[in-house]
């Protein structure tokens, strides 16, 4: 969940590493702290409770001198947020330095047994107990750090990135990982450490992907060397990072979050690109094309995920009933990984994840596979850990996403969904062709109308600045657009602290309108389709209790304009598309009302961007 950045090189490292904090802090951002080694090989750590931004402050008068150091933006998991929790934590001697991504499970153990020898500790997280253990198999056995880190972590249970510096040991710093993501980058003479490429790629864009178990020794003037737990050399393969500096920065707009909405139409067009081809009538994705035997041979589909990914999903299931007449089941990825679900050689399980790396979907995947299921994974980011342990799968190619609310990740796993659908539709024989074909061109046209769509920003703003009074929203939706409505609810729950509800919008009546009154805001997705009448039925039942409905309908539709208090118009697009148009004004909604609130909707409490924790 957090953020890790490292360097040692010729340049001074405080900056690189200052800098590198700042990009990863979407990642988790409730202290932040910095080790540095000074040219008389002190070991200087700052840390502070709060953003990077307060780190900087609190060293405006210190020596942050050194041309080696790690820095850390904290997600607390163990001990609150506050400076004496903050990382890099020292081992009791002051010699070894530690930053930590993710959750040692047995620390409590360890702890005690290290309090009985006399380790004293500062605070209460489960890192400190990481890195007294170090120490303590170090002095006791006379080791170098190298060996004690693999000893230590051949006892230690749980996930992490760490990264270890010795002031005694200068010219060194000691990486390791399990279940949370680390990356070398290598430069002229100098090395970078990062959660993610995102710290690294100003100033070299080669980089080595660790791998889960891998111990990476970074030595000034000689390579990055691999290890295994049992100190067995592991051979990497450098990669060029496709990633540049414009993609990671807000160009001008306010908030990534905005930028991230803006940007959705292009990034439709490069997430079909190369895929989606209107000429030649036809969908290509080389999973399908790679592993067409078991995907087209499927007996059921089961997608796992999180958050927001679970949203896409929803979308997923109805896309892959409709058109591959396949049954497809959704499960939250956490429920899924401990339930001892039944789970067969024909089934193909779907894991959908942003980050690639979260936590449970990866779970999800490993036990998956166990039991012998196809696994086809949809991420965004490149060389991440679920693309990585997954048999074949599609990136979303959306580019970084910075801001925590998710927003073009969504648009681009529907639309990979859709692909997905479509060309195994097609393969399958369960797609008529005019309907293959009209689909294919519909899709190839949403992003123009997201374009068209996103033109109304200024009026949705305006309806946002009345709502900010809400204390409660509901959001109703049917068929495809009831994923769309819990994710709506999501969005603004998590941006402006306002209780918000997603339902299938028939089943309102089954409770929640017993909350409707006049306070309760209600945005209704009621767009010409099937449904199209039921929902008119439940809009008359929210005015009759006298709620405000923000209903997002067709454009020309007369009749709810006349009962909603206000109205969104959507472009006409075919049912099954309907979500990723009816998604945009949403997610602006939820924006802007957080802005109106005065919060900080890139980086909202307690979240953090990439769940690598259970
Ligand atoms: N478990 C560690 C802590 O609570 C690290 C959390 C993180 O990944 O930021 O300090």
């Amino acid at each position: 969940m957090c953020g890790i950045v490292g360097y040692i090189g010729k340049r001074k490292a405080y900056p690189v590493l200052i800098n590198g904090l700042k990009r990863l802090e979407y990642r988790g951002y409730d202290s932040a702290g910095v080790a540095l080694l000074n040219d008389d090989n002190e070991l200087n750590v700052y840390k502070t409770k709060g953003k990077v931004s307060d780190l900087e402050a609190y060293t405006e008068d210190k020596d942050v001198s050194g041309t080696v150091g790690i820095a850390h933006t904290r997600w607390a998991t163990h001990g609150e947020p506050n400076t004496a929790n903050a990382h890099p934590h020292i081992s009791s001697s002051g010699n070894l330095a530690i930053i930590h991504n993710g959750i040692i499970e047995n620390y409590a153990t360890l702890k005690r047994r290290l309090m009985e020898k006399g380790v004293e500790f500062k605070s209460n997280t489960d890192t400190e107990v990481l890195i007294q253990l170090i120490e303590y198999i170090q002095s006791t056995k006379n080791l170098d750090l190298l060996t004690a880190v693999r000893m230590a972590l051949h006892t230690v249970i749980g996930a992490y990135a760490i990264a270890v510096i010795d002031k005694r040991n200068p010219d060194q710093i000691i990486a390791a990982r399990k279940s949370s993501p680390l990356v070398v980058g290598i430069g002229e003479d100098e090395f970078f450490l990062g959660s993610d490429a995102s710290p690294i790629i100003e100033y070299t864009k080669k980089v080595i992907y660790l791998d889960d178990k891998d111990i990476a020794i970074i030595h000034r003037g000689e390579e990055v060397k691999v290890v295994d737990f049992y100190n067995e050399e592991m051979k990497h393969d450098v990669t060029e990072v496709a990633l540049d500096l414009a993609q990671i920065e807000k160009g001008g707009y306010p908030h990534f979050m905005l930028k991230e909405i803006f940007e959705q139409p292009d990034c439709l067009m490069d997430c079909m690109s190369g895929r989606v081809n209107v000429e030649a009538n036809n969908v290509v994705l080389s999973a399908v094309i790679d592993h067409r035997e078991q995907l087209v041979n499927a007996r059921r589909f089961i997608i796992v995920a999180c958050g927001t990914s679970w949203h896409a999903a929803q979308i997923g299931k109805q896309l892959l009933e409709d058109i591959c007449k396949v049954p497809c089941e959704v499960e939250y990825a956490s429920e899924f990984r401990y339930r001892n679900p039944v789970i067969n050689n024909t089934d193909v399980v779907i894991a959908i994840s942003q980050s690639g790396e979260t936590a449970d979907t990866l779970a999800a995947v490993e036990l998956a596979k166990e039991k012998g299921a196809f696994i086809y994974g949809i991420c965004n980011a490149i060389g991440s850990s679920i693309p990585r342990a997954t048999h074949t799968g599609s990136y979303i190619h959306v580019g970084p996403e910075i801001g925590v609310a998710s927003t073009k990740a969504f648009t681009g796993q529907v639309t990979v969904l859709t692909m997905l659908a479509l060309a195994l539709g097609k393969e399958r024989g369960t797609i008529d062709e005019q309907k293959y074909k009209d689909l294919i061109k519909e899709l190839y046209d949403i992003p123009e109308k997201m374009k068209e769509l996103l033109k109304q920003c200024d009026a949705i703003r305006d309806i946002s600045q009345i709502f900010t009074y809400a204390r409660n929203f509901l959001y109703l939706g049917r068929g495809y657009n009831y994923p769309v409505a819990l994710e709506g609810a999501l969005k603004l729950k998590e941006i402006s602290y306002i209780h918000a509800e997603g339902y299938p919008a028939a089943e309102m009546k089954h409770g929640p309108i017993a909350l409707i009154d006049e306070e309760m805001p209600v945005v209704v997705i009621a767009t010409k389709n099937v449904l199209y009448e039921k929902v008119l039925s439940n809009i008359q039942e929210i005015k009759a209790r006298r709620a405000r409905v923000i209903a997002l309908v067709n454009e020309g539709d007369e009749t709810i304009k006349r009962m909603a208090d206000m109205v969104i118009e959507l472009p006409h697009t075919m049912e099954c598309l309907e979500p990723l148009l009816a998604t945009i004004p949403l997610q602006l909604l939820a924006y802007f009302i957080a802005v109106c609130k005065g919060k900080d909707v890139d980086q909202p409490r307690n979240l953090a961007k990439s769940v690598t924790v259970e």
